[in-house]
């Protein structure tokens, strides 16, 4: 079972150490169950890595990273970054999507690092409004999903209805590969629906799995009467109208396998490790910029996805988490950051486990490493090895939902306000958004969680010495305006404006989607498109 990442150094089949590898995030709503299931698939792998330290939960890994003080205060991690398990001779990689309060952008660009995604869903509550932005995420990059169904242990929908919403709201039909005896509440088994036999439902204690106790049809009807052929009618009923796997599909992401399951009873999620192994996708060659597929046995290249600024003044570090697209890794190489085309020497290359950090020496494409010291680099950064270069595109912005001016605390300060501002902007800690009716002097920050202004106002005092006022506006939806020349229509309503982001994009503004419709409605020449990962 136990085989090991570390397993290979200095292994020269870089192909193989792709192919054996799964990097997917798991994407909810708060509250379904997301460390939970974190935590029980851990129980059924080899943990080898954590990167970046995670759970700000207190009392559940005991882990909280003393990094930043802001953490320390609020008692949340606003680090994401990667869990490393082995699972037979699987390496999985599971990288954080940040939710709570600390959901941003950098929770939307987890997604630019994944293969796959699992969408968690608590079966009481449905599709709910972060897990739909979160797909909305993984629709626009093509990503396969595969939906685990959660706490059927306990009263919740019906399954069909759950299924349907799948279809109803998101447009992916539902593939299911398990199907539960028994309402949510009353689980009884697992129909298991490729071989045909039932696992019977034994709750595990404290979150360690149970070994699968299979029955045939014939006995598991005779146990579960009639929740046992309800079950099946249900599930036929489902497979009739189309919804038997369908690799291709998944691949596609037109439609999802199904599984469902209790996290917290570590029940179905053994089923969901092998699906991974089985259909996720591992690694893919990674476009660049020219649109050139990049070999996954390339020399060495990554992309920066996240970074993460140590805002402790005494502490100024700065760990930048890439992801690998090819090649392998070694600790102590000095690669090329595309954009600057500077070296920068990776000596400092580390997992982070809390408060301590272990080194990393090798890492394959999939894997995540994060490099320490890594002031020059930025999100969207590409690193290579060896010539020719190579960039990968930068990472997207996505549909901003906060939306505040800022002006500095003292005017004295104007050069380093600017200065600072550009710079937040250009990494993309908030959007900068500007026009000429504010002015040079008041840009209005735009942010997915009102998280990235706590960042955004810690950095500019401590380190770019301009404190800032932050006035917070009304704006809760953004679209993009196609047409510059139909500007003045959104600017002629006292309830929406049009800003320009640092990348050129028009973002029209309003205080309500009513609004929006209105406008629409009494200019129906208005183009205005909708941005990733909007609404909810
Ligand atoms: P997160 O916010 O998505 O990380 O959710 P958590 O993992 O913290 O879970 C939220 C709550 O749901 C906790 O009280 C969990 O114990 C509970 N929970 C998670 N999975 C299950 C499950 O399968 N069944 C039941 N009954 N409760 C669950």
């Amino acid at each position: 079972m136990k085989s090991g990442i570390a397993a290979r150094p200095g292994s020269a089949d870089v192909s193989g150490e792709a192919e054996r590898r799964r990097t997917f995030a798991v994407i909810s709503h708060p509250d379904a169950g997301k460390s939970t299931l974190t935590e029980a698939l851990a129980v059924h792998a080899e943990v080898i890595a954590e990167a970046g330290a995670v759970h700000g939960k207190s009392g559940r890994r005991g882990v909280t990273s003393d990094w930043l003080e802001m953490e320390r205060a609020r008692g949340i991690s606003i680090t994401s970054a990667a869990l490393q398990f082995a699972y037979g001779d699987t390496v999985i990689n599971l990288l954080d999507t940040p939710g709570h309060a600390d959901f941003s952008e950098d929770t939307y660009r987890v997604l630019s690092a994944v293969d796959s995604a699992v969408m968690l869903v608590d079966a009481a509550k449905g599709l709910e409004p972060q897990t739909l932005k979160l797909f909305d995420v993984c629709r626009y990059r093509g990503i396969p999903v595969i939906t685990f169904i959660n706490k059927w242990d306990r009263p919740g929908r019906d399954a069909l209805a759950l299924c349907d919403e799948l279809i109803d709201r998101i447009g992916l039909a539902a593939m299911p590969l398990t199907w539960p005896v028994g309402p949510a509440g009353q689980l009884r088994g697992m129909l298991d629906l490729a071989e045909g036999n039932t696992i019977r439902y034994q709750p595990a204690a404290g979150g360690g799995a149970a070994p699968d106790l299979r029955l045939d049809p014939v006995r598991a009807e005779a146990e579960f009467g009639e929740d046992w052929r309800r079950a099946r009618e249900e599930a036929d009923l489902l497979l009739a109208a189309g919804g038997d796997f369908d690799l291709t599909r998944f691949t596609a992401a037109t439609a999802t396998p199904v599984l469902f399951g209790a996290a917290v009873r570590n029940f179905g999620v053994r089923r969901l490790l092998d699906l991974l192994v089985g259909v996720a996708p591992g690694p893919a060659p990674r476009f660049d910029t020219e649109e050139r597929a990049r070999p996954l046995d390339a020399p060495f290249s990554a992309f920066v996805f996240k970074v993460q600024t140590g805002m402790d003044p005494a502490h100024r570090d700065q760990v930048a988490f890439a992801r690998v697209c090819s090649g392998v890794f070694e600790r102590g190489m000095v690669v090329t950051n595309a954009t600057t085309r500077r070296p920068f020497a990776t000596k400092y290359a580390q997992q982070l486990f809390g408060q301590q950090r272990s080194t990393v020496d090798i890492a394959f494409p999939g894997d995540v490493v994060g490099l320490v010291n890594a002031t020059a680099l930025r999100v969207g950064d590409t690193l290579y090895a060896g010539k020719p270069p190579v960039r990968f595109p930068g990472l997207p912005s996505f549909a901003p939902a906060h939306f505040a001016v800022a002006r500095p605390a003292d005017l004295g300060r104007a050069k380093q306000f600017r200065k600072g501002v550009e710079k937040l902007g250009a990494e993309g800690v908030v959007q900068v958004l500007r026009s000429d009716r504010r002015g040079e002097a008041a840009p209005v920050l735009a942010a997915v969680g009102p998280m990235q202004f706590e960042v955004a106002a810690h950095r500019m005092e401590h380190e770019f010495t301009s404190p800032i006022r932050l006035e917070h506006l009304q704006y809760r939806a953004a679209r993009r305006l196609a047409d510059p020349a139909q500007r003045a229509l959104v600017d002629a309503g006292r309830r929406s404006e049009v800003l320009t982001r640092l990348d050129g994009t028009d973002l029209a503004l309003f205080v309500e989607e009513m609004d929006l419709r209105l406008l629409c409605r009494g200019n129906p020449e208005l183009v205005l498109e909708p941005l990733v990962a909007e609404g909810g």
